[in-house]
């Protein structure tokens, strides 16, 4: 069973495995946690993300799934980039879609066998998901597909970037 922590900080300075990107369905960057990973990981990031072969439209990575990228400049040797739900109000499948992005970004580090990773609070910045309810789903997400999954994952860290969040995070886990 992998362990989960929860520490308050910039994903983009963490050494490890993977990092997951909450990121837009056209992968070409944005504001939050998303414009910071482009920052430090460098331009070379935007050319990798271009390069992720359209679905339909401009999306290349629809809500809920995961495309994996180099890290480049980044302390991490990965992104996983993961498209979390806008929320509205609950009854559009929001909360299904979000345990999608946990675990398929799981998923997809486990396919690549490493062993730490780390996430943002997905869709809990512009996406507007209610904070203890996403943290409820994270936790419950990531300790199922351990349950249910084998994986090289040892390690995984929740990133908190402010005191709620944190708070939030450190009383579910206790749970
Ligand atoms: P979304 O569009 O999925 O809501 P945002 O980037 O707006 O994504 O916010 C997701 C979460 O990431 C928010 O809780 C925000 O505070 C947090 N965040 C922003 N920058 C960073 C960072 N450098 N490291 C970790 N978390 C961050």
């Amino acid at each position: 069973m992998a362990s989960i922590e929860v520490i308050q900080g910039d994903i983009t300075t963490l050494s490890l495995d993977a990092i997951v990107n909450a990121a837009n369905k056209c992968m070409l960057g944005g504001g939050g946690v998303d414009g910071a990973i482009h920052r430090a990981a460098g331009p070379q990031l935007l050319e990798a993300c271009r390069a992720v072969p359209i679905v339909r439209g401009d999306v290349r990575c629809p809500t809920g799934e995961c495309r994996i990228t180099p890290g480049f400049n980044l302390p991490a040797r990965y992104v996983i980039h993961t498209v979390g739900p806008v929320w509205d109000g609950g009854g559009y499948g929001e909360r299904e879609q979000l345990a999608s992005c946990y675990r398929n970004a799981l998923s997809i580090a486990a396919s690549h066998k490493l062993k730490t990773i780390a996430f943002p609070a997905i869709s809990c910045g512009v996406y507007g998901f209610p904070i203890d309810e996403a943290s409820r789903i994270s936790i419950t997400t990531i300790r199922h597909f351990f349950e249910t999954s084998p994986s090289t994952v040892q390690t995984v860290t929740l990133v908190a970037f402010n005191d709620e969040l944190f708070r939030q995070w450190k009383e579910t886990l206790a749970m």
